[in-house]
């Protein structure tokens, strides 16, 4: 009978561990796209104490000497298990991690890597947001938001390596090809093409089947990116949230038609200083009113262009 309580007990110390794992990270499961490319998949939602921020995309690419790795997920415990699910695809080190933007939900999960000693890589302009007021207070208030994911130990930290152009470079015995594409959604914006792999890591600056967050970006310089981006014969994209393109060029179209279709929408009021709400209402949104997350985000979009084509 004592060692039938001592199996319970056991059992029962078991299933609190198990409840605790969940906890302290959701399943993060590598896809693979490529034959040496892999990403993971946030969750199309706002970042919360529940999912850990889990909201963003990150990939790995897996060199002849080691591993490269873009963008490091929202949270250091995130970043944490990517690494121990690359180390189970691989024994070779993580030696880079290059940022395709400085936003918080890319970046918070920095640490884990720089802690192993990989090398961080990203556009100069991100010098700007680290130094920024608002990288300070967003951090605060993550950690309130965000606890205990982010907490008082959750830095920011600071490339080792920036870019200020175009150029190909060779990391882990492998090519990759840095494009400067911002201003577009972020002032630092940096698209990362594997031509060995074929697949292009677009960062912010492409939406799959979903309405893009446009937020605060410079519409116009977005839309000459992705005329940058569609250059590339890539195969696949990942992009910094949802699901990969196995059509890139469709994608791509369907992100600058968008954002073309709201420049126009909105270019006329803007000059004219004509109300926000009327131009709104009466403009005919029907070919994107059931793309999902329409409702989310469109009228926030809209009225940001709205403002931004004021100011250029
Ligand atoms: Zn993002």
């Amino acid at each position: 009978m004592r060692l039938k309580i001592t199996n319970f007990i056991f059992f029962i110390a078991l299933c609190v561990g198990a409840v605790n794992d969940i906890n302290a990270a959701p399943i993060i499961t590598p896809i693979q796209v490529a034959p040496n490319t892999f990403y993971v998949q946030g969750g199309a939602e706002l970042g919360s104490t529940d999912n850990q921020n889990y909201i963003s995309n990150a990939g790995f690419v897996i060199g002849k000497e080691c591993v490269v790795v873009i963008d490091s997920l929202g949270s250091p415990v995130l970043s944490k298990q990517l690494i121990s699910e690359i180390q189970k695809k691989t024994e070779k080190p993580i030696a880079f991690v290059i940022l395709t933007h400085y936003h918080a939900d890319h970046i918070y999960g920095l640490q884990s890597f720089s802690d192993l000693g990989a090398k961080v890589i990203a556009q100069e302009l991100g010098r700007e947001y680290l130094t920024s007021d608002t990288a300070a207070q967003r951090l605060i208030a993550s950690r309130a938001e965000l606890a205990p994911w982010v907490n008082d130990k959750t830095r920011l930290v600071s490339a080792d390596i920036w870019i200020n152009k175009d150029q190909t470079v060779s990391l882990c015995g492998l090519s990759f090809e840095l494009r400067q594409v911002g201003p577009a959604h972020t002032p630092d914006d940096l698209a990362i093409y594997v031509p060995s792999e074929k697949v292009l890591f677009a960062g912010d600056l492409v939406f799959k089947g979903r309405i893009p967050y446009v937020g605060t970006a410079d519409s116009q310089g977005w839309i000459n990116s992705l005329k940058k981006l569609s250059s590339f014969d890539s195969k696949v994209i990942v992009p910094g949230h949802g699901a990969f393109s196995d059509q890139p060029q469709q994608d791509l179209i369907f992100t600058r038609d968008y954002l073309i279709f709201l420049r126009q929408a909105m270019k006329q009021a803007a000059i004219e200083l004509e109300d926000f709400d009327q131009v709104y209402e009466k403009t005919d949104w029907s070919t994107y009113q059931n793309v999902p997350l329409f409702k989310a985000a469109n009228r926030m979009n809209a009225y940001n262009v709205y403002l931004s084509i004021q100011n250029e």
